[in-house]
């Protein structure tokens, strides 16, 4: 297993694929939210788990982020449709469990035989952060994937409040429809996303399809 020092992480960050309500003037009302308190502190204590083990730490805005390691996985499923089912399946299961959003970057083998993934989270409801990293024997593709939360609205923390492009005031809640691709989502590149229901893929707003129901259970399991 291939270790991480938080340079290594911090090199391997390319942006935050951030699921905002309030982006790029789009329908819905979005916002009644925010909450001052909640944190930092809650993150740190959680350090080593329940979110997984700490990879690095890394700069955005004023503060540090910590991206934490949930789950690593080799597959030789198929194809990358099938692949992302098995990996719509874990991140989801930590979502329901823990509630922030999870994700991963796309991996394969050179030779292309297998797949591989690092599943990862900043413990956060609005964003995730897209890395290059992944399990050794295997390099980024272009695609990642991640999850959305499973309620429609959330009470902010102060981590969620960095990514969000405006101030939510005491007792707001932010909206979101967790079952769409975000604004944000699109202006990120392509990839998967899945929810309670279905795991989607796009690649830009007008090309968009259903790859998988959740109901139907895996297709192809390690
Ligand atoms: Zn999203």
């Amino acid at each position: 297993m291939r270790r991480h020092e938080e340079h290594d992480t911090e090199s391997t960050l390319q942006q935050f694929r951030t699921d905002q309500a309030d982006a790029a003037g789009r329908r819905r009302p979005r916002v009644l939210g925010r909450m001052l308190a909640v944190t930092l502190l809650a993150l740190g204590s959680a350090r080593g788990d329940p979110l997984g083990a700490e990879l690095g730490t890394f700069p955005h805005g004023d503060r540090m982020v910590s991206v934490f390691r949930i789950d690593e996985t080799v597959s030789d499923a198929p194809d990358q449709d099938a692949f992302a089912i098995e990996l719509a399946y874990r991140l989801n299961a930590f979502t329901a469990r823990e509630g922030f959003e999870a994700c991963a970057r796309i991996c394969r083998s050179n030779d292309g035989a297998r797949w591989g993934a690092t599943l990862i989270t900043i413990g956060s409801h609005a964003a995730c952060p897209q890395t290059r990293i992944c399990p050794s024997g295997t390099v980024p593709t272009d695609v990642d994937i991640h999850s959305h939360l499973r309620v429609e609205r959330y009470r902010p923390s102060a981590l969620d409040g960095i990514f969000l492009v405006r101030h939510y005031s005491y007792r707001e809640l932010v909206h979101t429809d967790p079952e769409q691709f975000s604004p944000g989502d699109f202006r990120t590149g392509p990839g998967y996303m899945v929810n309670r229901q279905t795991l989607l893929f796009q690649d830009g707003e007008s090309d968009v399809r259903l790859v998988w129901r959740m109901g139907e259970g895996a297709t192809h399991r390690p």
